[in-house]
């Protein structure tokens, strides 16, 4: 964390929406820790919660999602800080009981940061044991290659307007294939000229489908779509669609 109090983005002091919690100047400044333990059957879980998938090539599939605890990341515009900390550990056969109960086909486990459980892994390979069409959406900064090879892995690559740039583990793009994605979550012009070089020098587009995302609150969808048509790039411009139909709340 290189952030100072004079430096906060406005989403660490910000009226949270209704439904939502604040960022806090304590999340803010306080060590996150890298790992959350548990023992080898259980899990720590944040929310389960059964609605729409807002994001990546699988939006608009009614899914089950599956927010884990804990996350060492400090994302300026996060929006899920109530994950840090908050949950309660569950047997993972507990969690798998109740994610039939909903019935569904797809299931996307998130948090915060997934693999800052070790039993996030078991976790995933059971659920593509039952047969689910499972999603992990990681920040991109912890290893992702003892995943699951049947999972999709929606890996972010943090721009520095996330003040978290430091933390991306590049060597995660060289595992990466088809069935998954790589996302940037643009907060500016700046942030959207840094996404489009790495891009084009890394060839991303030829490894997977490259989601391109405007940080809720903080760059017009127009402006993005405007840069993306304009630069000819060969991705997908994704806007949060559960934050359109819903706003910026909880369990949706
Ligand atoms: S990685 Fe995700 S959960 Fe963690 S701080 Fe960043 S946006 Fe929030």
């Amino acid at each position: 964390m290189s952030q100072t109090p004079s430096s906060l983005p406005a989403r660490w002091t910000a009226e949270s929406p209704a439904g939502t919690l604040p960022l806090t100047r304590m999340d803010a400044f306080q060590k996150p820790s890298e790992f959350v333990r548990t023992r080898e059957n259980e899990i720590r879980i944040n929310e389960i919660f059964y609605s729409l998938q807002g994001e990546s090539s699988r939006v608009g599939l009614p899914t089950v999602f599956v927010r884990l605890t804990g996350c060492p990341l400090r994302c300026g515009y996060c929006d899920t800080a109530y994950a840090f900390h908050e949950g309660k550990t569950r047997q993972i056969d507990d969690v798998l009981s109740e994610v039939a109960s909903y019935d569904a086909r797809h299931v996307c486990v998130t948090g915060g940061e997934p693999l800052a459980q070790k039993t996030c892994l078991t976790l995933l390979t059971k659920l593509c044991d039952a047969g689910y069409s499972a999603s992990l959406e990681t920040s991109g900064a912890l290893d992702v290659s003892a995943v699951d090879a049947r999972v999709s892995r929606i890996v972010d690559i943090k721009t520095p307007g996330s003040g978290e740039v430091a933390r991306n583990h590049w060597a995660n793009l060289d595992i990466l294939n088809a069935h998954d994605e790589i996302k940037f979550v643009i907060t500016s012009a700046a942030d959207y000229e840094w996404a489009r070089n790495k891009l084009k020098q890394r060839r991303l587009h030829e490894r997977c489908p490259v989601l391109f995302s405007p940080a809720f609150g903080e760059l017009d969808y127009a402006d993005l779509a405007a840069w993306v048509l304009r630069d000819r790039l060969p991705v997908r411009m994704q806007v949060q669609l559960h934050k359109v139909i819903w706003g910026e709340r909880r369990g949706v």
